[in-house]
């Protein structure tokens, strides 16, 4: 599947998983993430590097010549993120990215990112996390398929119930599920039990995870009307 596809069914998956629109963002950079792994994207990876590498070394002067200005948080942050972008640098295609152990740590490094970045604003933390899995070139072609969820959004209003530091990291992994999904209905499939099991994905199982997402949508629902009828 191509960025396209990712994009657009990422859209479709994390729409009733996001409370704001501009966490539609953050669904694609969770769609767009897996493909780090390859080759094609490597300038990207390699950008990510620096900077992140970058950040762990500013933190550890810091540690040694201000240490009053040092954050465990931010070291902490700086050195997940670069694993974040570690990980594709040495995975082959169709790896250890496609996994749903990925998932969960890209979701909760990058979701935890995005709400520190939400103090500048809410906004540009999602386009920020949005442009760590991509290019400047795609990022504009990108924004225009998310302006046309940001429309959907704005005409169904889904209210997942969901607040503080989860409402970051589900849009992440829903659209991280998205491209699991996506890749599992191409002939290839994917091992997304790997180095544990290397179980393929394919069709059928895509299809048994569509079901999953869509009851999880159906979850949400009732939820939100059991609140409506409550108030
Ligand atoms: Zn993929």
């Amino acid at each position: 599947m191509d960025w396209k596809g990712h994009t657009i069914l990422g859209l479709v998956f994390g729409l009733p998983f996001i409370s704001s629109p501009e966490q539609i963002f953050l669904v694609l950079a969770g769609a767009l993430y897996p493909d780090l792994d390859h080759d094609v994207k490597e300038d990207i990876v390699k950008r990510g590097i620096y900077i992140s590498l970058g950040l762990v070394l500013i933190n550890i002067l810091i540690y040694y010549f201000k240490k009053e200005y040092f954050n465990l948080d931010l070291f902490i942050l700086a050195v997940s993120v670069l694993l974040i972008y570690l990980i594709p640098y040495f995975a082959n295609h169709r790896g250890i990215t496609h996994t749903f152990w990925a998932l969960i740590f890209v979701s909760v490094i990058l979701g935890f990112l995005a709400l520190k970045l939400t103090i500048f604003s809410p906004i540009l933390a999602g386009i920020i996390v949005l442009l760590m899995v991509v290019n400047e070139k795609l990022l504009g072609k990108i924004l225009i398929i998310a302006l046309f969820g940001w429309i959907v959004f704005d005409i169904l209003k889904p209210n997942p119930l969901v607040s503080g530091n989860f409402s970051y990291i589900l849009p992440i992994a829903v659209g991280y599920l998205s491209h699991i999904v996506g890749d599992s209905t191409t002939p290839a499939g994917v091992k997304a039990f790997y180095p544990i099991s290397n179980y393929k994905l394919r069709k059928k199982e895509g299809y048994v995870l569509i079901l999953v997402w869509f009851l999880m949508v159906l979850y949400i629902l009732e939820r939100c009307n059991i609140v409506f009828i409550n108030f």
